[in-house]
Formats: structure tokens, C-alpha cells, sequence
């Protein structure tokens, strides 16, 4: 109560702007992760990784917007591309000069054969449940409880009323042998996190992941990863770091430079459905799919600042914060901790492994809002479910202050 007395008094502008918008939006809302009680705070300006809120305060940027800021704020060689594409006009109607290249990229970095783009990474999957529906010629799917594919595919608490309405099979998350019942002959395709990104950073265990392949394969249905959060933890997605290779992969957020952004790709065979000099061609219209500032801005930072060499150095950063966090954590004997792969990390309050939405549900909810509250007090953005990223201006001053203020909260909370 203490800690919403001071967000209260220390956020006058974020609360008037809040009261504004709830006139307008549903709760003042358009976009539900962002929603926090009593208010959320409303962000006015950003830089690399620091953000300044309506109020003025100072952040810095750990939440890197569920990971599509991973170039950090006004990135100057995103901003170039931007700047060029925006010179040349940007509804041309007609396909674009860098649409082919951009695709191109997306290919060669992770392993797919083709590729299609989309706006959000729901749309990379509401097309590739589709196509896999389609091409598998059955309909049922399966899909994991604590997993979320966007608005009209999450299963946290065992599904949303808002999923189509496919038919889906909910599978246990990381639990092999209970998964592997399930997989049958009816299954059109399976769609996986490799690592559970918005319900908590956690990592599938490698052995299931290759189950799952090894299951798909011999029932004849499609295998699908959604890497729209996980492609950023290593050069090749996730897939390339735990070796099992899917048959469509999915993408978003960072991909597009910051611009929305979503694709879908993988076997040729499949995605040459979409070939539309095929008889039987599937449409995919869709306005600004080869819009043209996300391609140029996508094709800029995958070639030219998220090198592979880039994305080792980013994840091997955020292992070692991870790994200090957690020490401190440990030093504290908190009932805190801090799950995760590379640049991704999730605050969990529990002191036993977290290696299912199941344990992560069965955390203390009290302590991790207390400890969200006290990191903006800090000056510290994170997600209000506890969700970190790091972007590429995060440096070790960043990484020090966020250490700096765990420590300040474990320490606080003991005396
Ligand atoms: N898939 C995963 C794993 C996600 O984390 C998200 C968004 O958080 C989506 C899909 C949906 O992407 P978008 O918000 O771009 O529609």
C-alpha cells in the first residue's frame, strides 16, 4: 500500500493521461499487456536503452518491449533506413526492392527455404496453423497450456475465450511422456515456444523438443515453432542452439527493425501453397505485408547491426546478468528468482525450479508485484509480470544499476 501511495504521488501525468484515455479505449487500453493497476505509466521519449515517462522520471529500458526493441531506441543505421525508405514513398502498391532481399535474409539466418510476411507475429500464426491445416488435410491442433501464440491463441490457465475456434488439443509443457500420449494419427500440426517467452521465460527442455519432432514426424503431422519472441537467442533462432529442426517457423517483434512485423516459413513444399501461379494457389493478400519502412528497417538490422556475431555477444551478456541476479538472489536466501535463456529473463517469486507454467503459477503474486514497484521507484522498466530483455545499448552500467537495485530490494526487504 505503502509502494501504490508513492507510484500515486510520484505520477501525476501518467495518471491524467490515463484518465483521458479511458474515455476513448477500453480501460484506457489498446494493448492489454500494458496494463497495470492502479494505472500504467505512459512512456514520452526514449534513447538507447533509457526511457523518460510523462512525469519525467528516468528509466532504463529492461523490458525492450517484449523483445522488438532489441535495437534499442533510435538505432541510427534503423533510423538511416527509415529515413531512405521514407524518401522513396511508402504505399507503392506494387512489389518492392527490398522486400526480396529482406526475405532473403530472413532465409539464410534461420534455415528456412521460404518465407512470408505478415504484420504481428498472431497473423505469422493464425497463416501457419492454416497452411498446416490445410497441407497436413486435418484439422485438429495441438498446442501447450501456458503458451501464448497472440490474442486469438493463448492457452495460460488452459485457453482464452477469445481462441478461434479450432480444435485443440492442450498438451503439458515440457512433461514428454504426457505429451507424447497425446500426439495421434488426427493431429494436423503441434505449435511450440522452444521457450515459453510472455508465461514466464522457460526453456524447453531439449529431450522434449526433440520428442516432439521425433512424435510428428512418425504420426505425419506438422511440427510449427513459434520463434516470434526466442529467434533473438541465437544467429540461427532458437532451433539452431538445441538442434531439432521444425517443418514452419514463425517470427516477429525485433525481426521487422522495430516496425510490426510477423513471418511465417520453412519446407518449400509446404509454403509453395502459396505460389501464386498454382491452380490451387491459398491467398494471402494482406495490405502491408511487404510494407516498405519494416522491410527496410528488418533488412538493416538483421544484415548490418544483429549480426550472428551480435547475437552471441547480446545472449552471452544476458547469461552472465542472469547469472548475477541470481546470485544475489541466492545471497539474500529470497524466494526470488530469475529463469530465462540469453536475453531473455523472467523474475519468478518461488525458491523451487520453474521449469513448467505450472510452478510458475504456483508463485508468491504479492512479492513480484512489490518488487515491480520497487524497480520503477529505481528507475528499473520491466514488464509487470516480470518479464526482462536486453537490447543492444543495454552496456554494463546498465547491467550494474539493475543489479544494484535487486540487491537494494533483497536487502530492504531483510531488514
Ligand atoms: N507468439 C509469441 C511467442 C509471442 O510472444 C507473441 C507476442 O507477444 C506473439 C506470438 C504475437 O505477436 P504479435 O504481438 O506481434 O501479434
Amino acid at each position: 500500500d505503502e509502494a501504490r501511495e508513492r507510484y500515486l504521488a510520484r505520477n501525476p501525468l501518467s495518471l491524467a493521461r490515463w484518465l483521458e484515455a479511458v474515455t476513448v479505449m477500453p480501460g484506457g487500453n489498446t494493448r492489454t499487456v500494458l496494463h497495470y493497476a492502479p494505472f500504467p505509466l505512459a512512456m514520452a521519449r526514449a534513447e538507447g536503452c533509457r526511457l523518460w515517462d510523462a512525469d519525467g522520471h528516468e528509466y532504463v529500458d529492461f523490458l525492450g518491449d517484449y523483445t522488438a526493441g532489441l535495437y534499442g531506441h533510435a538505432h541510427p543505421v534503423i533510423r538511416a533506413a527509415i529515413d531512405r525508405a521514407l524518401e522513396g514513398g511508402i504505399s507503392l502498391g506494387a512489389s518492392n526492392m527490398d522486400e526480396a532481399r529482406f526475405a532473403r535474409a530472413v532465409c539464410e539466418r534461420f534455415g528456412l527455404q521460404r518465407v512470408r510476411f505478415t504484420n504481428s507475429g498472431t497473423e505469422a500464426n493464425l497463416l501457419a496453423i492454416s497452411l498446416g491445416r490445410i497441407f497436413t488435410r486435418r484439422s485438429k491442433v495441438m498446442a501447450f497450456n501456458g503458451a501464448y501464440h497472440g490474442a486469438v491463441f493463448g492457452f495460460a490457465g488452459g485457453g482464452s475465450p477469445m481462441n478461434l475456434p479450432i480444435e485443440t488439443v492442450l498438451a503439458p509443457y515440457n512433461e514428454s511422456e504426457r505429451t507424447r500420449a497425446l500426439i495421434t494419427e488426427d493431429l494436423a500440426l503441434v505449435i511450440v515456444e522452444p521457450m515459453i517467452g510472455s508465461g514466464g521465460c522457460i526453456p524447453a527442455r531439449p529431450d522434449f523438443l526433440a520428442m516432439l519432432r521425433q512424435e510428428t514426424a512418425r504420426v505425419g503431422a506438422l511440427l510449427v515453432f513459434d520463434e516470434v519472441m526466442t529467434s533473438r537467442l541465437a544467429p540461427g533462432g532458437l532451433q539452431s542452439a538445441v538442434g531439432v529442426k521444425p517443418d514452419l517457423t514463425t517470427l516477429g517483434k525485433y525481426v521487422g527493425g522495430g516496425m510490426s512485423f510477423g513471418a511465417f516459413g520453412g519446407r518449400g513444399e509446404i509454403m509453395d501453397r502459396f505460389d501464386p501461379r498454382r491452380r490451387d494457389a491459398l491467398p494471402h493478400a494482406g495490405t502491408f505485408n511487404n510494407n516498405v519502412l519494416t522491410m527496410a528497417a528488418g533488412l538493416a538490422g538483421l544484415t548490418e547491426v544483429y549480426t550472428p556475431e551480435a547475437a552471441l555477444a547480446l545472449n552471452a551478456s544476458g547469461d552472465a546478468l542472469r547469472d548475477r541476479l541470481n546470485a544475489a538472489c541466492r545471497a539474500a536466501d529470497a524466494p526470488l528468482q530469475f529463469t530465462g535463456l540469453g536475453s531473455m529473463l523472467a523474475v519468478h517469486a518461488t525458491p523451487d525450479p520453474v521449469t513448467t507454467p505450472e510452478a510458475a503459477a504456483a508463485a508468491n503474486p504479492k512479492l513480484k508485484e512489490l518488487f515491480f514497484f520497487d524497480m520503477l521507484a529505481q528507475g528499473i522498466w520491466l514488464a509487470r509480470r516480470g518479464m526482462m530483455t536486453l537490447s543492444l545499448p543495454i552496456d554494463d552500467a546498465a547491467c550494474d544499476a539493475l543489479v544494484a537495485a535487486v540487491e537494494e530490494f533483497l536487502s530492504a526487504r531483510q531488514s
